[in-house]
Order: C-alpha cells, then structure tokens, then sequence
C-alpha cells in the first residue's frame, strides 16, 4: 500500500534530515560566535585580461571553523543571511576592499576589485549613504570597486532595484551580475539597469570549447555583452583550451584556477607583480603568478 511505502520512505529519511537540520542548527550556532572569535578571512582571486595581466581580483569570504575546517561560503552565507550576521560580514568586505584599493592607489592604480553583494546588505535603508562615506572616507575612486549582484537580487523589486543601483553609479561604483545566465535575467533587465559588466557562470565554461552548446552559450553571452557595451568576466576557468577560446573571442576578464585560486588578502597582495612588471605580459616572466 501507499501508506507502507510512505512510511518506509520516512523512515528512511527521517534520521537524514534531522541529522542535516541539526548540524545546520549546530553550524548556526556556531556562526554567532565565529564573528567574535575572529574566524572569518577575506580571501582574494585574480581577474586577469586575455594576455595573463592581472586586471584586479574578487574577493571572496572564508570561515575557518576550529573543528570543521573550512566552510565553504554557499554553506554559511545563507545562515549569515538569516542571522543578519552578513551586514557585518558585507561591510568588513566593502572596507577592507575600499582600504586596499587605497593602499595599491600608489602602486597598482588600475587594479579593481570586485564584492560579492548580498541582497539584505544591498536593501538596508541607509546603504547608499553608507557607500558614500565609505567612499570619501578611503579616498578611494568609485570606479574601482566592482559590486557583483545576482540575477535574483536583481529582479526582486526591480524598480526599487534600478533606482538604487542608479544612486550608487552616481557615486562611480560599478555594478556587475554574477553567475549570469543561472538566474531569471531577460534582456529587458539588460538594457534597463545601469550594469558594467556580466560575469559568465562557470557552469557555461566548463565543457567550453569541447560542447557545442556551450560554446554557442558563452559566444551568445559575449556577443550581447559587446553590443550593449558591457565588460565580461568569465569565472571558473580552469583550463589553458578554455582561457585560449574565451581570450579568442574578446573575452576580456578571465578568473579561474588555470589564473591562481582564492588565496588570502594579504598574499595576493604580497604576490602583486609590482611597478612596470606588472604591465608585462604573464607569458613573457617567469615569475608571474600563473
Ligand atoms: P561567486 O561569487 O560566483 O564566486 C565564484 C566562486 O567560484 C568562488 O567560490 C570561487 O572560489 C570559485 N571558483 C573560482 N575559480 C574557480 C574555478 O576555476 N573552478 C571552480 N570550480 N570554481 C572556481 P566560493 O569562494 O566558494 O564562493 C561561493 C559563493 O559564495 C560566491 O560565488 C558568492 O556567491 C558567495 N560569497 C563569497 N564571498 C561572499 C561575500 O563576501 N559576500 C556574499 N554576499 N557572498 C559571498
Ligand atoms: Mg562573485
Ligand atoms: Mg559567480
Ligand atoms: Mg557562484
């Protein structure tokens, strides 16, 4: 009967799912206090231009739980979400990014990065003000800090969306969509939002340039992106055949493993080619990071 299978179905699940919302119960807990015992890190990653030149990076959180290890942040963001931890979290991010941005202004003044947006941080009441004094506080040009947004921040309230975003170029910051082609993005978003840049999900380059569809996919993406004049960021590029097709095809930013994994801020910096070395083609100096 139906009954004794659902109940055998139940039975099944049941111990699974209790352990899972345990452990998210457990995780949870452990990130109220995660933020006082200083287990949070700003981890950074190299964008890089179709030669290897390092074009900025995207900064990207990490939390070190003393048991677990690592968490990976699609784990704990959607708790800091629910906690509303993530405001402090997002704006640690944001001034770390503005006083980095500030400290290469000498050295590196080309260099952007790029901040992952959550939509909570992205709708608090006072975030363009906040922006603003951020800003003018590190001294830093707007046009150097990226926010990447999702396709679902996006089209949740888009009107409120569109007004905010357009606040905030105002101020010179540059927006991007993240995972693009993931989400419920329609052209109409395209041409009504004021974006910079589209950032091409790494599921679209995996099987890049073996699947045809694929390939069709990212050449489709980068081709809209060119005519709306809008920047590309292909994200998860791992191998040298996937960066030669997107560097083929005008893809000017490039992040992935093949260019360096996330590492810690202060390496990435550290690792920073500096003076005119970093204008130099990665492919022509040995000591490039690869
Ligand atoms: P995302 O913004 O799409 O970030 C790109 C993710 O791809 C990162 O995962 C990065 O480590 C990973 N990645 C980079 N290169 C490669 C590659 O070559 N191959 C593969 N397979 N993966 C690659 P990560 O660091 O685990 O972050 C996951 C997501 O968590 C991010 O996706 C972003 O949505 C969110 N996140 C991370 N940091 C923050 C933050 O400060 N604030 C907010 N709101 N969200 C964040
Ligand atoms: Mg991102
Ligand atoms: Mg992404
Ligand atoms: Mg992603």
């Amino acid at each position: 009967r139906a009954k004794a299978a659902g109940r055998n179905h139940m039975a099944f699940y049941e111990p699974e799912m209790q352990a899972s919302a345990q452990e998210e119960l457990s995780l949870a807990q452990d990130l109220q206090r995660a933020w006082d015992l200083g287990q949070f890190a700003i981890y950074a990653q190299s964008q890089v231009n179709g030669v290897g030149q390092i074009i900025g990076a995207e900064l990207l959180l990490r939390w070190f739980h003393p048991e677990r290890g690592a968490v990976a942040p699609d784990q704990f963001i959607p708790l800091a979400e629910e906690s509303g931890l993530i405001l402090r979290l997002g704006e640690w991010v944001l001034e770390r990014a503005c006083t980095t941005l500030a400290a290469l202004s000498a050295t590196h003044p080309q260099l952007t990065l790029s901040v992952n947006m959550s939509q909570l941080q992205f709708r608090q009441d006072d975030f363009v003000e906040r922006m603003a004094s951020l800003l003018e506080r590190t001294g830093v040009p707007a046009e150097r800090l990226v926010l990447e947004v999702t396709e679902s921040l996006l089209i949740a309230a888009v009107d409120d969306t569109a007004e905010r975003m357009t606040q905030l170029v105002n101020l010179g910051l540059r927006f991007a969509i993240d995972d693009f082609g993931t989400g419920y993005s329609s052209f109409a978003y395209l041409k009504r939002l004021p974006l910079y840049e589209l950032k091409i999900d790494k599921s679209f380059v995996k099987d890049t340039p073996g699947s045809a569809s694929d390939t069709a996919i990212v050449q489709s993406i980068l081709s809209v992106a060119h005519h709306l004049g809008l920047a590309v960021v292909a994200e998860g590029v791992e191998t040298q055949a996937q960066a030669a097709f997107l560097a083929a095809n005008h893809c000017q930013g490039l992040q992935g493993y093949w260019f360096g994994r996330p590492m810690p801020l202060a390496q990435w910096l550290s690792e920073l080619p500096t003076g005119d070395a970093g204008l130099l083609d990665a492919t022509d100096s040995s000591d490039q990071p690869k």
